[in-house]
């Protein structure tokens, strides 16, 4: 590809596929950035605090633990609209580029992290 129209940068010359692929052709972006943007696509799904994006994936009752995000630990989450979200299976997907924070500005708080 050529260079990046969001960042400017240009990627290796690596054969992308799937999803990834999808996104960087859509959004004529690298690999970095046509992650960001499928985060960004997903934004409702997303908890970002202080920089940080993280998916809070619907609680999980009597789970093997080992097969959730964060082993399982439960997290509390209140949403800047009010909401408050509990999960026990949360990913991290990343800290926010400065690139992309006007986009995934924070939209929570943590109230406990176990
Ligand atoms: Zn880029």
């Amino acid at each position: 590809m050529s260079k990046c129209s969001h960042c400017g940068k240009r990627d290796y010359p690596i054969n992308y596929g799937g999803s990834s692929k999808a996104l960087m052709d859509k959004y004529d972006a690298c690999f970095n950035c046509g992650f960001w943007f499928g985060v960004v696509e997903e934004k409702s799904s997303h908890v970002i605090v202080d920089g940080v994006a993280r998916f809070a994936c619907p609680y999980v009752e009597n789970a093997d633990k080992r097969m959730l995000g964060h082993g399982g630990d439960v997290w509390t989450f209140k949403m800047h609209d009010g909401e408050v979200i509990k999960s026990n299976n949360v990913w991290h997907r990343g800290d926010v580029p400065d690139n992309f924070k006007d986009l995934l500005p924070d939209n929570a708080v943590i109230v406990k992290e176990q």
